[in-house]
């Protein structure tokens, strides 16, 4: 689990954390939060990471700081290579998740000032009640942004979705229709979805975009957590015992335990057969 600290991570602390990051030999830092461009010192933040040479720089964002084209221009040039924008679904939902009137056209113009940039954009979606029947509408929306992937990320019961989890989380097996098709319209498309939190017995025929099935090492930084992706990826989950059946079992993390508390575990029923070798799509990393 995230280990939370009551006070922002000083700038010093934060330059502390990527020389160990850089020692572990990780590749990859992602500058989350909360939201990281409240810090005004993410610039420097970001040009420490940069001058310390790792492969993927990532911000992780709700875009609205990015309707300043100048702040989108200078984030670029101080060595952020990827920007993790998300949106919450349509305008409507958007405004009424994020509280702020008017978020939804910020983040858009943000998007549009990224564009701009070069830089690799990835896109993502927290998926819960409120939006799960817009996913398509959601895809086709930002298609136009031409992100390097897609990302559908089943809500995930930390912080306030935990406290709130039961009004948030829709149940699996509702999601799956509105998810196959967008995951369908990207893939005719020519562009690349992801899927977190949703495993091989609620969408068959979709594993290679399963990011639980997937070993890899981020350390996912925020303004007053660290966490180490591959680590975190395993907390709190409770896999129902009929996973020992299935074929999928080494590769799987199974679902959260806050899930398998409200829906029970019917829904994971264990896949029989060989496993054989998944070709997970090859720009992750
Ligand atoms: S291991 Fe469990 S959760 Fe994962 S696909 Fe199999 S049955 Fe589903």
């Amino acid at each position: 689990m995230f280990s939370r600290k009551k006070k922002i991570k000083t700038l010093n602390e934060i330059k502390k954390e990527l020389d160990w990051a850089k020692d572990q030999s990780i590749g990859i830092i992602s500058f989350s939060g909360g939201e990281p461009t409240i810090r005004r010192d993410l610039f420097e933040c970001v040009g420490y990471a940069k001058k310390l040479g790792f492969e993927k720089i990532e911000i992780q964002s709700n875009g609205m700081m990015f309707y300043y084209k100048s702040y989108a221009k200078k984030m670029a040039e101080s060595g952020a290579n990827r920007f993790f924008i998300s949106v919450h679904g349509n305008e409507k939902t958007h405004d009424f998740l994020t509280q702020v009137k008017g978020s939804f056209k910020k983040t858009i113009r943000g998007l549009e000032n990224i564009q701009k940039t070069g830089v690799e954009l990835r896109l993502g979606i927290v998926i819960n009640n409120y939006n799960y029947m817009q996913l398509l509408e959601w895809t086709k929306n930002l298609l136009k942004f031409e992100a390097l992937s897609y990302h559908f990320d089943y809500i995930t019961p930390v912080g306030f979705s935990k406290e709130n989890y039961k009004n948030l989380a829709p149940k699996i097996k509702e999601v799956a229709p509105s998810l196959k098709k967008s995951a369908d319209f990207l893939l005719d498309s020519g562009f690349n979805p992801w899927i977190h939190n949703i495993y091989p017995c609620n969408l068959s025929g979709y594993e290679a975009m399963m990011s639980e099935l997937m070993e890899k090492r981020t350390i996912l930084s925020g303004s007053n957590f660290r966490a180490d992706i591959d680590k975190t990826k395993k907390d709190g989950r409770k896999k129902p015992y009929s996973c020992e059946k299935c074929k999928f079992n080494s590769l799987c993390t199974g679902p959260y335990q806050k899930y398998i508390e409200i829906y029970g575990n019917k829904e994971f029923k264990p896949i029989r057969g060989e496993l054989k070798s998944i070709e997970f799509q090859k720009y992750e990393n």
